[in-house]
């Protein structure tokens, strides 16, 4: 038998980066897809920033944003400890910049960003999709 190495949650952690088809992602889709939305998936907007999904006809771009990495403010620590805690604090701040500089050149390409907390998917799925919905309808009545 072939060895198969299973990928964890902490390596995943670790590496860093925005990873895809997380939990929180496809239970935000599915629920969104619930609504009768349709999205495109991991589709760049503007350069170097690929939203998890986009919804094309209202011109919405949704990131299921992890809590850690992202800094939500329930669940990211705001302070670290031990000999790495700058460099840490110096990461989700980097982090937390370039999220800032997508949703400024998303917005200058003429759409409209939501992000959603991973623990707000986790919490209430469907309440999360009804974010995207609300978002996908004010941005319509704009044209
Ligand atoms: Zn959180």
């Amino acid at each position: 038998m072939p060895e198969i190495w299973t990928q964890t949650v902490k390596g995943q952690h670790l590496r860093g980066r925005r990873t895809r088809n997380t939990m929180p992602e496809i239970a935000l889709r599915s629920a969104v897809h619930g609504l009768g939305l349709r999205f495109r998936l991991h589709q760049a907007v503007v350069p170097q920033c690929t939203p998890d999904f986009i919804l094309p006809r209202y011109r919405l771009a949704v990131f299921v944003d992890g809590c850690f990495w992202h800094g939500c403010p329930a669940h990211s620590p705001t302070q670290f400890r031990g000999p790495n805690a700058e460099r840490w604090e110096r990461k989700l701040a980097t982090n937390r910049e370039r999220d800032r500089r997508n949703d400024q050149a998303i917005d200058k390409a003429g759409w409209q960003v939501v992000r959603v907390w991973e623990c707000e998917v986790r919490a209430d799925a469907a309440a999360a999709a009804d974010r995207v919905l609300a978002a996908a309808c004010s941005g319509r009545a704009g044209g």
